[in-house]
């Protein structure tokens, strides 16, 4: 049995190599900077890279701290919107399903959905069985499975906590799952290792003109309080829900771009609804589907959908949120009878949606557009996670046509190669022999129980080895954090050194998910983890009390809800 199936180099994303970013950030001179360290600038970021263009990518936060840490995890072609009549766009996503299974197969996995059709429903089960033969037949020569329709008597066997009353039929179809900050992360790195130079905690703050010309940004580096100016030919923005207020602050521009949704999402213990597939249905207030969808040892309970005009840094989950969610919950579970003692943790995003007057906020579309808004400053809005890889592709194409006619520039590799080439940590052709081979080298070897060896494989793919080094380099690597949850000391290491972690917050929240899964939210550990970052990055006593406070204002967001008068 070999160990590994590594054919790509470690691409080192520490601190130091943050900082020599910053420098060459301010020295070269790019073709594509990209603005947002979202899924949607990630994925621009890794085509450009890989076409041969000198690229760089800013983020004002960390990666994926807007909404491309707070989605549903579906990667799926959207049953729903056959409804609407988007099968260009459900096509388009159900291709993408299978490659992002192809290109990341350690992130992306299957998932069988369960939809429940009851008596009640506003569509009848002939309806529904024929929408997931379109479904199916959309993914074209790209299936990864066959719906297929369940009785009512053997449903006690597969999910016996759903409402039995009313029920008719089940419909079972295929979709995935992944890791929404995982995805962005092994972008980011894919790009990293094809030269892109990329920094978060990077802020764009305003425009460099030339003869009324956009040649690039300003931006300002909060870790080390100072202001760099970037030069590119040009700039493409990919701020996500902050699309509007760039563009007002950046070209004095005030036209409304975006429809902006928050949605939320409760996570409860699995123990607390002990479901088996991901169950998909109607809320029983206002018919808008909903999903409870098992991760880890957890489930995933959402989402809402309403208009939302707030501040886009500061999304709270209100009470009115929670209780929509339980309350259609409990109908589709009754004897869960869920309630806020359950609720180990919950987020907030907002879907920053194309603008559409005259619809309700679940109606407006998931298609994507691109604007050119200023010579030579390029804006990308809407999309969905799952159709990240395509609009990444049409942000590339435009803007490779825009280089080459206004600045005579070509790229060494004309053709979008991103759906062929692995993402970070997915260079394993054979998965299942993949996550056999380690399952037991993990195991028997390196003893770890098998909890973190499904944990390490799902999270790290074929970069386990550099993971194992970081765990043999921490005095303490091998022993888990917390006791119920799969993350060891040594991730701290590898994070550190892999992935540009530079604050309490990027650990405990995104890095791991130990903010979201544990119900104290870490408070535990976390000073540990302060003190042990500390070290290594150099904070004062000063600076970690103020990781921490930070930290701590980030869980009175997600539990404001336990509290709000
Ligand atoms: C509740 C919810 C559930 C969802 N579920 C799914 C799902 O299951 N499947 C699916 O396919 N899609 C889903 N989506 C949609 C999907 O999550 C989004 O379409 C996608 O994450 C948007 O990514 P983005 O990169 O465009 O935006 P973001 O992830 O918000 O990225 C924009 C980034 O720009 C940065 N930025 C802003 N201003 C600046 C500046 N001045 N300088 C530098 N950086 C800046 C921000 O900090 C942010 O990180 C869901 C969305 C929501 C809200």
């Amino acid at each position: 049995m070999t160990e590994t199936s590594v054919t790509s180099e470690s691409i080192s994303l520490s601190a130091e190599v943050r900082q020599e970013n910053l420098q060459k950030l301010q020295d070269q001179q790019f073709d594509i900077l990209v603005i947002g360290g979202g899924i949607t600038g990630a994925g621009i970021v890794r085509d450009a890279a890989l076409r041969g263009y000198r690229t760089a990518l800013i983020e004002k936060d960390d990666f994926a701290a807007g909404t491309s840490s707070k989605s549903a995890k579906l990667v799926h072609g959207g049953f729903r919107y056959l409804k609407s009549l988007e099968f260009g766009l459900v096509h388009e996503a159900l291709m993408e399903r299978k490659t992002l299974l192809d290109i990341a197969p350690h992130l992306v996995r299957p998932i069988q959905c369960l939809l429940p059709i009851y008596k009640t429903d506003a569509d009848p089960s002939w309806m529904i069985h024929l929408g997931l033969f379109l479904y199916d037949w959309l993914s074209f020569t790209k299936s990864i499975g066959r719906h297929q329709m369940i009785s009512k008597k053997e449903i006690e066997e597969i999910e016996p906590l759903l409402r039995k009353e009313g029920l008719q039929q089940i419909a079972q179809y295929y979709d995935c799952q992944a890791d929404d900050f995982w995805l962005v992360m092994a972008n980011l790195q894919s790009a990293a290792q094809n030269q892109a130079i990329i920094a978060n905690y990077v802020k764009a703050v305003d425009i460099l003109k030339e003869d009324g010309k956009v040649v690039g940004i300003q931006a300002y580096d909060s870790i080390t309080d100072t202001s760099i100016s970037i030069r590119s030919r040009v700039v493409a923005c990919a701020a996500g829900p902050w699309s509007d207020q760039l563009r007002q602050n950046l070209l004095k521009d005030t036209q409304q771009g975006l429809r902006q949704t928050k949605g939320i999402h409760l996570i409860i213990h699995r123990d607390n609804l002990p479901i088996n597939y991901p169950v998909v249905g109607p809320a029983v207030q206002d018919r808008r589907p909903i999903f409870a969808i098992p991760w880890k040892k957890f489930v995933v309970l959402g989402t809402t959908e309403t208009d939302y005009d707030g501040d886009p840094d500061r999304i709270l989950t209100e009470r009115s949120d929670v209780d929509y969610l339980l309350v259609a919950f409990n109908h589709f579970f009754p004897n869960a009878k869920l309630n806020y003692d359950h609720i180990v943790s919950t987020f907030a995003g907002l879907r920053p949606l194309i603008f559409e007057t005259g619809k309700d906020a679940s109606s407006v579309t998931r298609e994507y557009q691109i604007l050119e808004d200023h010579q030579n400053f390029f804006m990308i809005t809407g999309g969905k996670l799952t159709t990240y890889r395509t609009m990444a592709k049409a942000m590339i194409d435009r803007l490779s046509k825009h280089l080459k006619s206004s600045f005579g520039i070509s790229p060494t590799n004309p053709d979008c190669v991103t759906d062929k080439l692995p993402l970070y940590g997915g260079d394993i052709p054979d998965y299942p022999q993949f996550f056999d081979d380690w399952t037991k080298t993990l195991t028997h070897k390196y003893n770890f129980d098998l909890e973190i060896a499904e944990h390490f494989i799902e999270t790290y793919g074929s970069r386990i080895p550099d993971l194992l080094q970081a765990i043999q380099e921490t005095a303490d690597g091998q022993e888990r954090m917390l006791p119920n949850l799969p993350y060891v000391w040594g991730e701290l290491k590898y994070a550190l050194k892999y992935e540009i972690t530079m604050t309490l917050s990027d650990f405990l929240i995104r890095r791991t998910h130990l903010f979201s899964l544990d119900p104290k939210q870490a408070l535990d550990i976390h000073e540990s983890v302060a003190n042990r970052m500390g070290k290594y990055l150099g904070w004062s006593k000063a600076e970690k009390q103020a990781q921490i406070e930070t930290y701590k204002s980030k869980i009175k967001i997600i539990q404001y809800f336990r509290e709000e008068q």
